[in-house]
């Protein structure tokens, strides 16, 4: 066939099209998955899940309560006890979502270097109680990118309810509110651009115990963010304040939310970057 100089322009740039679309095809089919099934699924996500730290939070309980679950959705979990993985590149790179349970301890500069720049990337993050929100107390760039930190838990431990100020968004939408009871009620400094999708209030006149001699700051009134979801650049952070005791993931409509933020956290390299920077709440 004999082509005209216009023709073969057309075609190189014909060629050249199809070249470029398997840039964007191959990772997804090494992936081993259509960009649909990645949106709700956690198949063959690459979780780095880390726990340590201070110990009365049980962090490795966790590790038996969660991993498995990840499993079974399909994602390639390795676990670490161990922050020196936040200063692996490679490891970093590649990872999906990384879960971390580690209440309080410190971070080296490269180790928090590394797991910002992860997130910053599109690396998601998600975790709870203090575990992720008391991490770290002295870093204030941690901080920055998980959006709010434990300061008090007025009481020690009590019951009291969780309301759902979300019904549209997919991590709590159908769910009803919920007690949670025997643990800790956290009361956070937050971020304002974060989505928060769960609140509690603070009712009791006081949260002293009788007889006590401590000074009180009644915080009676309060209402406290429990759920949030955030960006961090390219990364998404879910954020859940219960879970001092392991205990408190019994509670069904909890548990499925902390499901549904870990799948929806492991999609930041998948999905488009939702608009959180002006959240629309009112707690
Ligand atoms: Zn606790």
């Amino acid at each position: 066939m004999i082509l005209s100089i216009s023709n073969r322009g057309y075609f190189s740039l014909k060629t050249t099209i199809f070249l470029l679309s398997f840039l964007f095809l191959v990772p997804s089919i090494v992936h081993g998955q259509s960009r649909k099934e990645q949106v709700s699924s956690l198949k063959n996500k690459k979780v780095v899940y880390v726990w340590g730290g201070w110990k009365s939070h049980h962090p490795e309980k966790t590790v038996d309560l969660f991993v498995p679950w990840l499993r079974s959705e399909g994602a390639i979990v390795e676990v670490f006890n161990t922050l020196e993985v936040y200063a692996d590149a490679a490891v970093m790179e590649q990872a999906d979502l990384i879960i971390q349970q580690w209440t309080m301890g410190e971070m080296t500069k490269n180790q928090s270097i590394g797991l910002q720049k992860a997130i910053l990337n599109g690396t998601g993050m998600a975790g709870w109680h203090g575990g992720t929100g008391d991490s770290f107390r002295g870093n204030l760039d941690y901080q920055y990118m998980i959006g709010g930190q434990f300061v008090s838990h007025p009481g020690g431990k009590s019951e009291f309810k969780v309301k759902i100020i979300d019904r549209k968004d997919p991590i709590t939408k159908g769910l009803k509110d919920f007690y949670v009871k025997n643990t800790e009620q956290y009361y956070m400094l937050m971020d304002p651009n974060v989505k928060v999708l769960a609140t509690s209030k603070f009712i009791k006149a006081s949260y002293l115990k009788k007889g006590s001699k401590k000074i009180e700051n009644v915080v009676t009134g309060s209402v406290v963010p429990v759920v949030w979801k955030k960006n961090f650049g390219k990364g998404r952070i879910f954020y859940n304040s219960l879970g001092h005791n392991i205990e408190d993931f019994d509670v069904r409509v909890l548990m499925e939310i902390h499901k549904r933020g870990i799948r929806w956290a492991a999609e930041s390299k998948y999905s488009p970057k939702e608009d959180l920077i002006s959240p629309v709440h009112k707690y």
